[in-house]
């Protein structure tokens, strides 16, 4: 290979996050041991050595593709959440962490949502558990219906309680969307016992911000849930909202 050896290609291939899942198979002159170890130990799939059969080879990257779309099949269900086929806490953590740098990167606003039902220890105490599940599945699939740009990111945080990430919003905008959102699920209109409203409702609490090198994440997702806690404090079914000056909205 011109410029630069492949041990030290399949090494940078291997340290990078976009690429470190690519199977590759190293083919090489360098048939000393010593050299296939070191290719194996730095990641390489597989190690073949010239004179090659281009048949074998074909055989051993067939192969290898097929490893690799079961892995990726794997860990994106890993991912996932059963019930109502949203990312789950590990999609979030995963894709939560990509987001906030890239907005770094590119000096743009993350808006950062979390939303939970309201009073639904009552709604299952009321209606049971297998009805509160429905009604999980139910509120995810409307807050998803909503979420359609490639960049907007949606999860099951835990329980009854779900993460939106917007970027590219204005605070004033994600604020009116998430209402928008809000509203949409009290307007599905399902029977809930509780003092809030005859339906069910969420809460959502949101902050907006151009995230900075070297700024916490968790400092933020502290700010958002308090904005959730607030939403509750003021009587739920409401969003609450902080802009990057600490500026407050709520709803009502
Ligand atoms: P608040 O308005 O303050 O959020 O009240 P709440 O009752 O919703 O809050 P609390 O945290 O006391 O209760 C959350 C309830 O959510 C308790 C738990 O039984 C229920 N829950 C959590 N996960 C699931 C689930 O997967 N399925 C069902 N059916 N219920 C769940
Ligand atoms: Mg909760
Ligand atoms: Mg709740």
């Amino acid at each position: 290979m011109p410029r630069i050896d492949g041990f030290t290609l399949l090494k940078e291939l291997q340290e990078n996050a976009e690429t470190m899942y690519i199977p590759v198979i190293m083919i090489t002159s360098l048939s000393a041991t010593e050299h296939e170890e070191k290719g194996l130990m730095l990641g390489a799939v597989d190690y073949i050595t010239k004179p090659f059969s281009p048949i074998i080879v074909k055989a051993r990257v067939k192969t290898h593709i097929k490893l690799y779309h079961y892995r990726m099949q794997f860990r994106q269900e890993a991912m996932l959440d059963e019930l109502t086929g949203i990312a789950n806490r590990r999609g979030y953590d995963h894709e939560s962490f990509r987001k906030w740098h890239d907005a770094i990167r590119f000096k743009l606003s993350f808006s950062l949502c979390i939303l939970d039902i309201d009073k639904f220890k009552l709604y299952n105490d009321t209606y049971g558990h297998p009805a509160g599940d429905k009604v999980i599945a139910a509120v995810a699939e409307s807050i998803s219906s909503h979420l359609k740009r490639s960049s907007d990111f949606f999860a099951r945080y835990g329980g009854e309680e779900f993460v939106v990430i917007l970027v590219g919003n204005s605070a004033r905008s994600a604020y009116e969307f998430m209402m928008k959102v809000r509203k949409d699920v009290e307007d599905m209109h399902i029977p809930h016992n509780s003092p809030v409203s005859p339906w069910v409702t969420i809460s959502a609490g949101g902050i907006t911000v151009v995230p900075k090198e070297g700024e916490e994440y968790d400092g933020y997702l502290k700010l958002a849930d308090q904005m959730l806690y607030n939403a509750k404090e003021y009587g739920r079914n409401r969003v609450v909202w902080s802009n990057e000056k600490g500026e407050q909205w709520r709803e009502k």
